[in-house]
Parts: C-alpha cells; sequence; structure tokens
C-alpha cells in the first residue's frame, strides 16, 4: 500500500498531510482514476495559481535557473514590508536580465503619500540592496489598481522574451498573477505547468501573444517575516487589511510601547518627541514606563499584551533587543512584518525588540 500517487497534471508526489506543502490533495482526491494535486486543480478549474511552500536550496536552484534564461524579471514586493519581503541574494542571479520591481498592497499607505516619491526611494532602497530595476510600478493586485499600466509595461520591456514573476511568499504573488492573468489572456483555460530544471517544483506558465510565457515561480519563504510566529487567526490581526492610520505618540525618554506581545519599542533619550507609528489599525499599542516593561511582559505577554495568545507563550521565542541611535532627519525603525515608527528629528537613542529570528532596521523613511 505503500504505493506512490503521482499527479496527472505536474507529476509531484501527492500527499494529504499538508495544505501549505506541495502536492497536497484532499484524502478523496485518491479514490479517483487520474489523481490530482489541488494546486493543479485549481489551476486546471479556476485559472488561479496558489502558491506552495520551498526550501531554501530549491529556492537557490530556481534563482540559479532563471538566471540563465534569457528572460525580463519581474520582482514583486509588499510595499508595508519592503525590507521583510524582499528577495536577497536576487542581484546575484540576475545576470543582464532587466528587472521590472512591482510594489503591491499599495492600498494599505496612507492616501497623503506621494507615489512618485515612494517609487523614488524604492529605486535607492533597491539598489542599495544591490539590485537596479528599470523601472518601478505601485499596484493593489487585490484591488486591481494600477494592474493595466503594469502589464502594458510588462508586456513592452520584456521585448519579446519570457517573462518571470519572482517574490517571497505572501507579497501578494498570486493574486498579482492571477489579476494579470485575466488581462493578457481574458481567463480562458490556456494555462500549462512544467518543472523547474533541477527541482521538484512546477511553475506555471501563462502563454502571451508571441508565443512567449509569463512563467509563475514558486513563492519563496523568507524566515525573517514576523507571519512565521504567529497563528493564522493573529496573523489577520497584524496584517493590515485597509488604509493604515498613524497613530502619534508623545513620548517622554523612559516610556515604552507595545505592540501587542509582539514587539516592544523602548524610548531610551533625546527629550520629549513624537513618534509616528505605522502598523495595522487592529494592532493593539499599550504604553508604560521603561522601568516596568520587563515587569509587565512578564505578567501580562498573552492575555492584555495579545497577540500571541496564552496558550501560544510557551513556544513563542523571547524578544529580543537591538539599540539605535537616530542620526538622521525622518528615518523609520522598521519591525519587520509589523510595520514602522517613524522619527522626525535626529538625536534619538531607542530600543526595538522583536521576536527572536525576527528582524529590526532602520531606513530613510518611506512616507
Ligand atoms: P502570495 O503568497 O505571494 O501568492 O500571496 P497571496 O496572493 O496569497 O496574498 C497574500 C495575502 O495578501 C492575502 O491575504 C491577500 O489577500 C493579501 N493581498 C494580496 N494583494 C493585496 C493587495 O493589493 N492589498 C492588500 N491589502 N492585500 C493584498
Amino acid at each position: 500500500s505503500e504505493q506512490q500517487n503521482i499527479c496527472m497534471g505536474c507529476g509531484v508526489r501527492v500527499q494529504t498531510e499538508n495544505p501549505n506543502e506541495l502536492g497536497y490533495a484532499p484524502a478523496s482526491a485518491l479514490e479517483k482514476e487520474m489523481i490530482i494535486c489541488q494546486r493543479c486543480f485549481r489551476l486546471k478549474h479556476y485559472n488561479e495559481v496558489q502558491d506552495v511552500n520551498l526550501t531554501d536550496d530549491d529556492f537557490l536552484k530556481i534563482l540559479n535557473g532563471i538566471g540563465q534564461k534569457e528572460a525580463l524579471i519581474v520582482l514583486i514586493v509588499d510595499i508595508f514590508d519592503f525590507n521583510g519581503s524582499w528577495l536577497p541574494g536576487l542581484h546575484r542571479f540576475v545576470g543582464n536580465n532587466k528587472i521590472l520591481l512591482v510594489g503591491n498592497k499599495v492600498d494599505l499607505l496612507p492616501k497623503s503619500v506621494k507615489h512618485n516619491k515612494l517609487i523614488h526611494w524604492m529605486k535607492q532602497e533597491s539598489r542599495e540592496l544591490g539590485l537596479k530595476p528599470e523601472e518601478v510600478f505601485l499596484v493593489s493586485a487585490s484591488k486591481g489598481l494600477f494592474i493595466k499600466e503594469t502589464a502594458a509595461a510588462i508586456d513592452e520591456m520584456r521585448a519579446g522574451k519570457d517573462v518571470y514573476v519572482v517574490g517571497c511568499t505572501n507579497v501578494g504573488k498570486s493574486t498579482f498573477i492571477n489579476r494579470i492573468i485575466k488581462e493578457v489572456t481574458g481567463e480562458e483555460d490556456v494555462i500549462t505547468t512544467s518543472h523547474f530544471p533541477g527541482t521538484t517544483l512546477d511553475i506555471i506558465k501563462i502563454p502571451l501573444e508571441d508565443g512567449k510565457s509569463l512563467i509563475d515561480s514558486p513563492g519563496i519563504i523568507n524566515h525573517h517575516q514576523m507571519a512565521h510566529y504567529v497563528d493564522k487567526n493573529d496573523l489577520k490581526i497584524i496584517t493590515p487589511k485597509k488604509e493604515i492610520k498613524p497613530k502619534v505618540f508623545q513620548l517622554n525618554e523612559g516610556q515604552t510601547l507595545f505592540f501587542g506581545g509582539l514587539a516592544r519599542f523602548d524610548y531610551v533619550s533625546g527629550g520629549r518627541r513624537s513618534f509616528v507609528c505605522y502598523l495595522s489599525n487592529e494592532l493593539p499599542i499599550h504604553r508604560t514606563k521603561t522601568e516596568n516593561a520587563t515587569e509587565l511582559y512578564m505578567k501580562h505577554a498573552g492575555e492584555m499584551l495579545t497577540p500571541p495568545r496564552l496558550e501560544q507563550m510557551e513556544t513563542f521565542p523571547e524578544l529580543v533587543k537591538q539599540e539605535f541611535m537616530i542620526k538622521e532627519a525622518k528615518t523609520d525603525i522598521v519591525f519587520s512584518g509589523l510595520g514602522w515608527i517613524t522619527v522626525n528629528d535626529p538625536g534619538a537613542k531607542v530600543i526595538a525588540y522583536v521576536p527572536k529570528g525576527v528582524q529590526t532596521l532602520i531606513r530613510k523613511s518611506l512616507i
């Protein structure tokens, strides 16, 4: 009975345990004569792509494979988690290929944000991270904003070549691709899958008019993302759904903010000043004196300071700290995957705490 069940669509070994892993199919699918994994099922019947998880090793093979092709590379990032959703190492594989950078989830940013300024910021940040995108577009895949413009730019920039779409999980790559499919193919049942060379993973090919393809590579897991440390329900709380309403705090030295129980911000020195928090509107913020903060966390994490939940606390990573000296005007202190705090004037000393494994950093202000 140890017979292997192989998906008719993509050839992957079918498993019924983990819906988020490659090759998943519900147990009932195994009773059918022709077994097909859920990913291929959705693709075949709904023209919908679905992401699968990926090992770092497979990820490297994919990047390597893409680097050896002559193609346009479309990199998607989540504008709310720019650094956390970046694909580190991509620049080493792109060769001479052109890059088009897409910042998704633009619907989350306050309406006052100037798109041109943000695009300029993204270009600068990308260069510092080693990548030189030819063009940058802001879109909202879920709201369908600026998709037509981006699709047109992709078509022009590819100059008759294939297009590879890459991005880490949760940036909205599937949502984006599904929008693009409707834009370029008019929803016909024309999508095919094939193997990515050297991996067990399938890629999805969407045909373009001139016989070339738009290729969806599997989403890559970025281990620094906060999303990996919270449970599914809490992910809903920390992931903004609507336009973010910045919250301003006037803090004195020696005051602390808790973002649920997921992160902590100590204001050490620099005189009374304001801090602007860009976080999910649903994430509760708690202010206290720094001298009481550690005890408060020990007593109330998972309860008053939530998410995470009480039953999670045993496995929840400890908060680790990093100190920052703010030396330039308009600096963001980034809590990867959670949001950021903008400091307008230099001269502040702060400490940022996040669960061990998650990243904190400072950057030139995004807004
Ligand atoms: P993937 O893992 O990169 O394929 O991401 P998905 O397409 O599955 O989307 C991940 C999450 O982001 C889902 O909860 C989507 O609803 C959400 N999402 C996708 N596009 C947008 C967008 O343009 N705006 C907002 N606010 N959320 C989005």
